[in-house]
């Protein structure tokens, strides 16, 4: 089947299409063939210009609507995304190589849930009265203005909608920019949001590598900065944003713990590691990528989570019959089999996988290290692809410690049968999202994000407004000013 990827063109600015060749070419390489399926172009210093004018110039009007006028807007975009799901998990799939299997529930899916959940919110986005005896005060929850989104190619539909529909919501305006690896989808919600009634120039796409995202935070104009992205890049983001003293929000990298003790229900842990580590090919960031096993059970889930993963299905993405799909590039690939064969050279035995698989594209097998030890690089850094590493403990004073021996904080999970154990583990465990007897939950209704290196702030749920908006105090007396002289 031919599918439509070249989009009409590279970028979306004020309400529609917009393209300039002089930007340079960005090719859109479908990961499960290596075939180029679109080029699109990067942002030119102009094109960013006017996305930015655009952008402050809707915020204006578009904050002085009501809450309930603007979540409208955001409601009909979620209703649009959900009719068209399958033609935008199709697009999600050429865009990153994930199984349209996956697709298909994971990522419009999403989209659509965060700009219905904000959109309800919007029209209840109030400040308070604060009773001070004669006088008063109270609060006015304002927007911050326009905001700048940078998105990661792993989700790059969720990415934009997790960052569009609170700032909407708010009364932001936003210009994103996609990675330049995954820059198709996230054109196809600003036009949907178009469809659905938003002001020309609310929700702008612009592409590009780095330098169009540096030129982008470093506008005067731009009021908040919201990265999901890796700690390297994050650190060059959150310091160009300091300089203005611009808001940040930081979804960052992890190396996240994952506990499972020995009176886990073996095949619900089993099944919670495979979450943690082998959907989306292993790229996401909360992935639980150092499992640790209570030494008397290693072996027998070693045994089960082998056995299972024979269940993996590598093939054409767009066959819902795949279950298992490529690295987003080759890259990427690259990267993940640089950490495989570090596994192997400090001594982690390598249980399953391990290899690229036999086919074309940046298809890598699922794979497992066990005996892995706190110093190995496969236990320290993060990888991002389908490689977990699996240690043992003894006690669950060891464990945590060990688990939190780490400068990221994204996620953290266990998996025991004792309920006083579990949440004193994930009391003691150094993590912004945890998972109890489950792994990789994000419904849009509980806070997203990281501690430590992880990062800063939350997405999603009421918490994400906060990140989004900013309070207005009013002192009012009611009687005379009483002044010295
Ligand atoms: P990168 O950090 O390489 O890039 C993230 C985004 O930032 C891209 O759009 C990139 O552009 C852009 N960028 C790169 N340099 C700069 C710069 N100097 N100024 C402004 N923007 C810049 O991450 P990846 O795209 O490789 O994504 C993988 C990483 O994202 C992993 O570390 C993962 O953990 C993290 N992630 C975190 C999530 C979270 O919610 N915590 C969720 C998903 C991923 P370009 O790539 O086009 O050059």
């Amino acid at each position: 089947m031919i599918y439509e990827t070249q989009p009409t063109a590279s970028h979306y600015v004020d309400g529609a299409y917009l393209e300039d060749t002089d930007g340079t070419p960005i090719p859109v390489i479908y990961a499960a063939t290596g075939a180029r399926i679109a080029t699109v172009h990067a942002a030119t210093p102009a094109v960013i210009d006017r996305a930015l004018t655009a952008a402050a110039r809707a915020q204006t009007d578009w904050a002085r609507l009501s809450g309930r006028e603007r979540g409208r807007v955001l409601i009909r975009a979620a209703q649009i995304l959900r009719e068209r799901n399958r033609e935008m998990s199709v697009l999600e799939t050429c865009d990153t190589g994930k199984p349209l299997q996956e697709t298909l529930i994971a990522d419009a899916a999403s989209a659509a849930d965060a700009l219905e959940y904000f959109g309800g919110l919007a029209g209840s986005l109030t400040g308070e009265h604060i009773p001070l005896g004669g006088d008063w005060a109270y609060t006015m929850r304002e927007p911050l203005g326009v905001c700048v989104g940078i998105g990661a190619w792993n989700y790059p539909t969720q990415i934009a909608a997790w960052k569009a529909a609170p700032a909407l919501a708010c009364g932001n305006a936003m210009v994103f920019k996609p990675s330049e690896v995954t820059p198709l989808c996230a054109l196809k919600l600003a036009e949907i949001l178009t469809e659905a009634g938003a002001p020309a120039g609310l929700f702008n796409v612009v592409q590009g590598a780095g330098e169009a995202g540096q030129a982008l935070i470093s506008d005067p104009r731009v009021a908040k900065v919201s990265l999901t992205g890796s700690v390297p890049t994050g650190r060059k983001v959150y310091a160009a944003a300091a300089a203005d003293m611009k808001h940040v929000t930081m979804e960052l990298g992890g190396k996240s713990p994952l506990l499972i003790f020995e009176d886990a229900d073996l095949e619900n842990a089993v099944g919670g590691a495979i979450l943690a580590n082998f959907y989306s090919s292993g790229q996401i960031c909360s992935n639980g990528t150092r499992v640790f096993v209570q030494k008397s059970v290693k072996e027998a889930f070693l045994a089960r989570l082998t056995e299972r993963l024979k269940g993996v299905v590598m093939g054409d993405p767009l066959d819902e019959a795949t279950n298992f799909g490529p690295m987003v590039s080759e890259a990427q690939m690259r990267i993940v089999e640089g950490y495989i064969a570090k596994g192997v050279e400090e001594g982690a035995r390598l249980v399953t996988g391990g290899k690229r698989a036999a086919r074309d594209g940046f298809f890598l097998e699922p794979t497992v290290f066990a005996d892995v030890t706190d110093g190995m690089t496969i236990a320290r850094e993060e990888i991002f692809g389908p490689v977990m590493a699996v240690l043992d403990f003894e006690d669950e004073d060891e464990a945590v410690a060990r688990a939190n021996a780490t400068e990221f904080g994204l996620a953290a999970g266990v998996f025991t049968r004792d309920i006083s154990r579990a949440h004193r583990v994930i009391g003691a465990l150094k993590a912004g999202t945890c998972f109890i007897n489950s792994y990789n939950d994000a419904p849009v209704e509980m806070p997203f994000g990281g501690v430590g290196m992880s990062g800063v702030g939350r997405e999603n749920a009421k918490a994400a407004i906060e990140h989004y908006s900013q309070l207005k105090s009013v002192y009012v007396r009611m009687g005379d000013v009483e002044a010295p002289y």
